[in-house]
């Protein structure tokens, strides 16, 4: 039987840590001609947008679509200044689970608070961009639920109705909730940013620490 299986991206496929997002938070700072347009704020699992909007309503500055751009300019500067650095790298077996699952009648898709140019770059990085048609992105909605339903909406159209089953891997609580948004399967993963005491809360189909964990559930044929 077919799944679509939808991944998330950072503490998911890209192991997390303090530089993961040093582009987005230079950007910003570049921008605003500030040290550290990101006080205060936490970005894990929200939208690329919804953040930059955090970001401008702590300076008292308004949002405008010139501004925006301007960011996106910076941004993608910066996403290939630190492409030739070590700041993103693959989380555990992720590399082999996904040229696997790609032998494999399972389809692969996105769902990440990443708009797809920064997505692009940092999977690009660790060669698993290939593995991915389509998604849903930053870009999409301002909302985790909102880019969940876009995604989803874009792989039916995509693969039609060749899957059976639907499933989210995700390193948040938030990626739980987004999934039953969907009506999709949760997986977490202990990798990211919620402690496993926190995931157990809220009932995920399966905890996992690595993605040998989740071979014969996706890999047994
Ligand atoms: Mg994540």
């Amino acid at each position: 039987m077919s799944k679509l299986i939808f991944f998330d991206i950072n503490g998911t496929i890209i192991e997390r840590d303090s530089r993961t997002d040093l582009p987005y938070f230079d950007a910003a700072n570049e921008l605003l001609y500030v040290d550290n347009a990101m006080k205060n704020i936490n970005n894990a699992a929200r939208s690329d947008m919804d953040v930059f909007r955090e970001i401008l309503l702590n300076h008292n500055i308004e949002y405008n679509k010139a501004l925006w751009n301007e960011f996106l300019t910076i941004y993608e500067k910066k996403l290939k200044e630190y492409s030739k650095t070590d700041i993103w790298r693959p989380n555990k077996n992720i590399i082999s689970f996904l040229n696997k699952l790609e032998k494999t009648d399972h389809k692969l898709a996105l769902i990440t608070g990443e708009l797809k140019i920064g997505s692009k770059y940092k999977l690009e990085k660790i060669d698993v961009w290939k593995h991915f048609e389509t998604g849903g992105f930053g870009e999409d909605n301002i909302s985790r639920y909102g880019i969940a339903e876009v995604a989803l909406k874009k792989a039916t159209s995509l693969y039609g109705n060749s899957f059976d089953e639907i499933y989210v891997i995700g390193d948040t609580i938030l990626d739980i909730t987004t999934a039953r948004h969907i009506n999709a399967k949760i997986i977490s993963i202990t990798t990211g940013a919620n402690t496993k005491k926190e995931l157990e809360k809220y009932n995920p189909d399966m905890i996992i620490n690595n993605f040998n964990k989740i071979k014969r559930l996706f890999l047994k044929n």
